[in-house]
């Protein structure tokens, strides 16, 4: 799960990490309130989507007054901000943060993430941060250290003066970088982060370290244990159909291509997705409906792959081993009724009860196809889908 800057630096200020004075702004209102209540001579604006790259998107403006905080504030609300994280039509900015400006005499990266090879927390850092960082880790990747830390003792003052050297932070900078850096350490082991990106870590004029920019992901499946994290949840930076599918027990991650996929288990997901992509065939989305695939379940799962407007044709794989395919087949019934389905629905039903399901199927009247291995369930699927194409130009 991600979280917003304004919410990752209400977290970090709880560890005492050093951050810009600021607040979070709803409207143009809003944001003028919040500068007035700041009280100083610049402040930056900030567009708070879950997407980086705001800086050299247009999200990160400087203003000089109330009213350019003001004009900045109009030109970012209610629009999608397009950055190189986002999608090409953008994503819809609903909230600003408005903070004071700081003078920036250098800008470091500093990371923490969990390195799946050495099962540890590790530091990844690299002197010169800022905007450009993906340029820098391709063409000077000797610039970037890591450090991983032992769970056992936790992140040593010695492990964090090397990385502060190597930042190039010296003198009374060290103290409060090894400070600044534990702290950090602990917010993402006290909360199950799975990443905390200060992106920049600026270094101001006078000579103090602070926290710019803050990414923070969480553990999805540590996330029950932590309501202070899970209601910082924001729905609106999220796939609908992704969100919807979860609120159903239903494992979905939309994808690009044109054949919906109804699969029961993960593993058999990733195989169709395989066979349908082996037939020169694009899914529409990974769904994995679990083992007690319910008729609501199955009607469910077929609404919300079919939200998907690219959508051509719909696979449902199902491999019966505590499922019942007969249940499967009348939930698959239920939903062509209900959802009134338009597309082509290919069915490949194997395991327990087989022959019932198969008769379900033949005898509700509905259309069908139907296929016996899922190499003809897939190459059938593709071909709807072209199918379903020419069909709908001719309704036009
Ligand atoms: P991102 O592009 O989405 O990662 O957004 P950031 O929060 O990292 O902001 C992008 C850039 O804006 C930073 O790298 C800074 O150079 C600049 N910036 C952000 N806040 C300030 C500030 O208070 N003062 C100055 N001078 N620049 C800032
Ligand atoms: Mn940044």
């Amino acid at each position: 799960m991600n979280i917003h800057e304004f919410q990752a630096k209400e977290l970090l200020r709880q560890y005492s990490v050093p951050v810009p004075a600021g607040s979070v702004a709803h409207s143009v209102e809003q944001a003028a309130a919040v500068a007035e209540e700041l009280d100083v001579s610049r402040f930056v604006v900030k567009a708070q989507i879950h997407a980086g790259g705001r800086g050299k998107g247009g999200g990160v403006k400087i203003a000089h007054s109330v009213e350019e905080v003001r004009a900045a504030t109009d030109a970012m609300i209610g629009r999608p901000l397009i950055t190189a994280q986002t999608s090409p039509q953008g994503q819809f900015v609903r909230r600003v943060l408005i903070e004071q400006a700081v003078d920036i005499a250098r800008e470091a990266y500093f990371g923490l993430v969990i390195d799946r090879a050495s099962q540890r927390i590790t530091i990844i850092a690299c002197d010169g941060g800022g905007v450009d960082i993906e340029e820098t880790a391709r063409n000077e990747p000797e610039r970037i250290v890591r450090e991983a830390v032992d769970p056992a003792v936790g992140l040593l003052d010695f492990q964090c003066r090397k990385v502060a050297t190597h930042l190039k932070l010296g003198g009374k900078q060290l103290p409060a970088a090894v400070k600044l850096m534990k702290a950090l350490y602990r917010c993402f082991r006290d909360n199950d982060a799975v990443l905390i990106e200060v992106n920049p870590l600026a270094v101001t004029l006078d000579n103090r370290l602070l926290a710019l920019d803050a990414k923070m992901q969480f553990d999805d499946n540590a996330i029950y244990r932590r309501p202070h994290i899970s209601n910082l949840r924001d729905f609106d930076e999220e796939d609908p159909k992704e969100v919807e599918a979860g609120a159903h027990g239903l494992n979905y991650i939309a994808l690009e291509g044109n054949v919906g996929c109804i699969v029961n288990g993960a593993g058999l997901a990733m195989a169709t997705m395989d066979a349908i992509a082996l037939h020169d065939g694009k899914p529409a989305n990974f769904l994995d409906v679990g083992g007690g695939a319910s008729p609501e379940k199955v009607t469910n799962a077929f609404r919300i792959v079919l939200l998907d407007k690219n959508v051509k044709a719909v696979l449902v794989n199902i491999f019966a081993g505590i499922n019942r395919c007969d249940w499967v087949a009348e939930g698959i019934v239920r939903a062509m009724r209900e959802l009134k389905v338009k597309v082509p629905v290919v069915v490949r039903l194997a395991g327990t009860n087989v022959e019932q399901g198969r008769a379900v199927l033949a005898q509700s009247g509905l259309k069908f196809l139907t296929a016996n291995t899922l190499d003809d369930a897939a190459a059938m699927a593709v071909r709807a889908t072209s199918g379903a194409t020419a069909h709908e130009h001719i309704h036009k």
